[in-house]
């Protein structure tokens, strides 16, 4: 079966930047098989796009799903943390609450033109599950941590799960389990190294990890190792090719270097950092040193949204302030770390990423008419400062619609929301009752 979407301006994202001002992408199957410009060959179906956008589907490096059930929840408390989430993520997150976070989140991204998602939480067999109904890709990572997590007592736990993880997608066509170490603070060395080990000999398994992100991380690297958060996870063996470490917000030039040597690629989070009051990520420096970077929106908690649009101000901006100038992190790089660069980050680069022959049809639709948005001059400034996920009109991955025209066919979305809004309200009664006890 072959589909050729045609008359639209395609931003091909490979590496030369290609782009279609009439074009048309051919798809065979799951797969693109040609592009190009004016006429399309004949044969097959064909839908006109009428001259929207068609780009790549977005990437979005790091998440946790489930998440989404405590979005907004105690903004403003100081200890939200402990008072709130620890308590709910202990009794309230089972298969069950894990399957209904995950899918309102996945309704959200495909919403919002994101086709590829790294998550990392717990009970994730139900989140790749999730992925795989709502059609979309993921990385699936299971959270291995030594405070009380919702799915394990011990590490022990942890490695059986992440087992029983890796079985159940091997050679899956978009779900990937993944082993996911929390952060170098809450597992050590010796667990850390257990992962390395683990890991080289399950090549197919990548590994994602919290890493240099807070400052009180920095002090228990000094204190119980003498060195920085990124050379304990050296030490422990971790830091190897196609480790995708979050955050990466206290790395020093020695870091960047090693980090680069050693092939590591980096998930940046810059709304969740700031919202937080962390730091600012040196992306520039990384992408210097050519460490791939991603853009990512961490869970909803912390980032509140999903989509990578609301992330693209925030990346740039804190680039610019750190540079004191308009220069650093053009919009066309900002993209590229929505796309083919996040891509590359996830080791997916060969399969999605860009529009180009052989590629997974992987592909979002967007309209640019809107007030907001015209004229367009430079069409990738356009998507980082003025574009919202309001404006993505279809979504494709693997050749198949996951959205026509705003309407998710993949998911049924009221049922999506009123699950998620029932748990929501049983959380609030939890809530309510810590409230009482503490007041
Ligand atoms: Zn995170």
């Amino acid at each position: 079966m072959s589909l050729t979407l045609a008359s639209s301006r395609i931003l091909t994202m490979d590496q030369g930047l290609t782009e279609y001002e009439k074009g048309w992408v051919r798809i065979e199957g799951e797969t693109i098989t040609a592009l190009g410009q004016g006429t399309p060959p004949e044969g097959g179906d064909v839908v006109d796009m009428g001259g929207d956008l068609l780009m790549p589907g977005m990437v979005n490096s790091h998440c946790h799903m489930t998440m989404t059930l405590f979005r907004g929840l105690g903004e403003d408390v100081d200890d939200r943390l402990f008072r709130y989430v620890l308590p709910l993520e202990r009794e309230c997150v089972t298969p069950r609450t894990v399957a209904i976070g995950s899918r309102l989140a996945a309704l959200e991204m495909i919403r919002a033109g994101v086709t590829t998602v790294a998550d990392m939480y717990y009970f994730e067999t139900e989140v790749g599950r999730v992925i795989d109904e709502s059609g979309m890709r993921g990385v699936v990572g299971q959270t291995l941590a030594d405070f009380s997590a919702p799915d394990h007592k011990s590490f022990d736990e942890g490695f059986a799960l992440t087992e029983e993880l890796a079985e159940m997608f091997a050679g899956h066509p978009r779900v990937t389990a993944s082993i996911a170490p929390h952060a170098p603070y809450s597992t050590d060395i010796p667990v850390m190294r257990r992962v390395a080990e683990w890991s080289d000999a399950h090549p197919d398994v990548p590994v994602q990890l919290h890493m240099a992100e807070m400052v009180s991380e920095n002090e228990w690297a000094q204190k119980n190792h003498g060195m920085r958060p990124v050379q304990v996870v050296d030490k422990a063996g971790l830091l190897k090719p196609g480790l995708v470490a979050a955050h990466c917000l206290f790395v020093t030039d020695e870091d960047m270097d090693r980090m680069a040597e050693q092939d590591v690629r980096v998930a940046h989070n810059a709304r969740s950092n700031a919202k937080a009051g962390r730091s600012i990520a040196p992306v520039e420096a990384m992408r210097k040193r050519g460490i791939p970077v991603g853009i990512a929106t961490d869970g909803p908690m912390s980032g509140n949204t999903l989509d990578l649009f609301s992330q693209f101000g925030p990346v740039s901006m804190f680039q610019k302030l750190l540079g004191q100038s308009r220069k650093p992190m053009p919009a066309v790089d900002v993209i590229r770390m929505a796309t083919l660069e996040a891509a590359r980050v996830l080791g997916m680069d060969g399969k999605i990423g860009s529009l180009e022959p052989g590629k997974q049809a992987d592909l979002i639709r967007i309209r640019l008419d809107d007030p907001r948005v015209l004229p367009v001059y430079d069409v990738y400034a356009t998507l980082v400062f003025a574009a919202m996920p309001s404006d993505v009109r279809d979504v494709m991955v693997a050749g198949r619609w996951l959205m026509r025209d705003r309407e998710v066919l993949s998911l049924e979305a009221p049922k999506v929301i009123a699950d998620a809004l029932q748990v929501a309200g049983e959380f609030n009664a939890r809530i309510e009752e810590i409230d009482r006890r503490k007041a």
